[in-house]
């Protein structure tokens, strides 16, 4: 099949690339003159594993193309997919001046049936906007709109993994006004599905509702487990114990149950506060919602508390390491991560930090310039430190050296905001550790 994909982001870049590698012609477009030039030449602006070895051979096998202009992919595409972003505005509803402004654009160049997929989070209601203002941009170009239709996709897939889910999804969800735009969708996730993974065609609203859905619901189950993880730590229990207990209960599962500082990211933080504007655009409060986030903005400074009390607020001129920068493993993504939060707050009470991340070290550097020293290893962060915080989960964090952060720690004190090791072995290496949720061990 001929597609257009607007929005060369982290899902429109991945989503683009994985539909010609399985066989479609497709013209990738972004407004970003910039980053058009960067993937001509077969440079990738983020890091998604596995992402540039699929991108060069699409690219040299002329079955993906980039460009800066709807005028040459419009015509010839048989579906277009609307992949840009849709951030929070002012007032936590998302802000769609990017997909509107798509959207006109493809309205004046329409020629014969278009199906327009709107593949950007966007609240429930928009498909329908978005139809609307085709029809008349369309009409005002040629005074009557070709046949086109509008449906709804949804994308579900994890930075870091996006490949992985874009290629085989756990369920593909279809919001679609006809026939006509289930069976074009269909054939088009057909050779993704082939494990007899489901195809869920339902109507438009439905599914633009079932992401905002599936995030809220995925974020409510990281600050459920906090608040459990913050009772623990009240009522001298341990959360490592207590979530084994509750995770073998087919019930309720281990999945996304793991006790941290917080999710941020691009995704969850929008998409959440996006649904509790929504409620009340409707005379509904989302109490439950407004809840995972409340707990989730106290959850990100959990780390800060635990230092501060440490160190008794003399934080002035004190050195401190942080491994780990972006929100999660396996993404350069810094935005709304848990770190940023850290970084601020003990920045302004006069701490200096060292810090190491395997891959987000530049986008680092564009939020805090010089207030941080970057450090090309973990080890090297250490040097002159009081102490390591853990703000990623990294693989690399998992088995490291502990004589060797003993060694160049001035002091052997651990915060980590990722649980990574186990209390017990962090005591009998010296360790004054402090974990989330978990009860500290004294030294033997
Ligand atoms: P992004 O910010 O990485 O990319 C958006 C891209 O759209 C940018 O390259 C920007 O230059 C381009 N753009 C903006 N206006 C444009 C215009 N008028 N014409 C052409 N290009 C334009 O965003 P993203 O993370 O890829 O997210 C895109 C959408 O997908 C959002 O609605 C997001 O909520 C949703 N989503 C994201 C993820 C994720 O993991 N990042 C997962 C699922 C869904």
């Amino acid at each position: 099949m001929n597609l257009c994909v607007v929005g060369v982001g982290y899902v429109g870049l991945v989503a683009a690339t994985c539909l010609a590698e399985s066989g479609n012609d497709v013209v990738a477009v972004d407004s970003d003159a910039g980053k058009i030039e960067r993937l001509q030449a077969g440079e990738i602006p983020i890091y998604e594993p596995g992402l540039e070895e699929l991108v060069g051979r699409n690219l040299r096998e002329g079955r993906l193309r980039f460009s800066t202009g709807l005028a040459e992919a419009v015509p010839s595409a048989e579906v277009i997919f609307i992949a840009v972003g849709t951030p929070p505005g002012p007032n936590g509803a998302a802000d769609l001046s990017a997909v509107f402004a798509v959207a006109d654009e493809i309205g004046r160049r329409l020629s014969g049936y278009k199906l327009v997929v709107l593949k950007s989070t966007v609240p429930v209601g928009t498909a329908e906007k978005v139809e609307a203002i085709i029809r008349e941009s369309a009409g005002e170009a040629f005074g009557r709109a070709p046949e086109f239709e509008v449906a709804s996709n949804p994308e579900f897939m994890k930075e870091g993994a996006a490949i992985d889910d874009f290629m085989r999804p756990d369920r593909v969800v279809v919001g679609v006004a006809s026939d006509r735009a289930a069976a074009i969708l269909r054939e088009l996730y057909a050779p993704l599905v082939r494990t007899e993974k489901p195809i869920l065609v339902m109507d438009r609203r439905s599914a633009e509702m079932t992401k905002y859905v599936s995030n809220a619901m995925l974020a409510a189950k990281i600050s459920f487990i906090n608040e459990m993880a913050n009772l623990c730590e009240r009522l001298d229990a341990d959360i490592a114990a207590v979530r084994r207990g509750i995770g073998f209960d087919s019930r309720i599962g281990f999945q996304f149950l793991f006790p941290g500082i917080g999710y941020g990211g691009s995704c969850f933080p929008k998409d959440v506060d996006a649904l509790i504007r929504l409620g009340t655009e409707h005379n509904y409060q989302a109490r439950i919602l407004a809840a995972v986030q409340a707990v989730n903005a106290d959850q990100k400074r959990a780390l800060v508390d635990k230092v501060r009390g440490h160190f008794q607020n003399r934080l002035q001129g004190k050195t401190l390491a942080l491994w780990g920068l972006a929100f999660k493993p396996q993404t350069d993504d810094m935005r709304e991560a848990p770190a940023q939060e850290i970084l601020r707050e003990l920045l302004a009470l006069g701490a200096r930090f060292r810090v190491h991340d395997p891959v987000a070290m530049a986008e680092a550097k564009k939020l805090f310039g010089e207030s941080l020293t970057y450090c090309d290893n973990p080890y090297q962060a250490l040097e002159g430190a009081s102490a390591l915080l853990i703000a990623t989960e990294w693989n690399e964090f998992r088995r490291p050296n502990f004589r060797r952060i003993q060694e160049l720690l001035l002091e052997p004190v651990i915060f980590d905001g990722r649980n990574l090791y186990e209390p017990e072995v962090m005591a009998r290496w010296g360790f004054t550790y402090y974990s989330i949720g978990r009860r500290p061990v004294n030294e033997p």
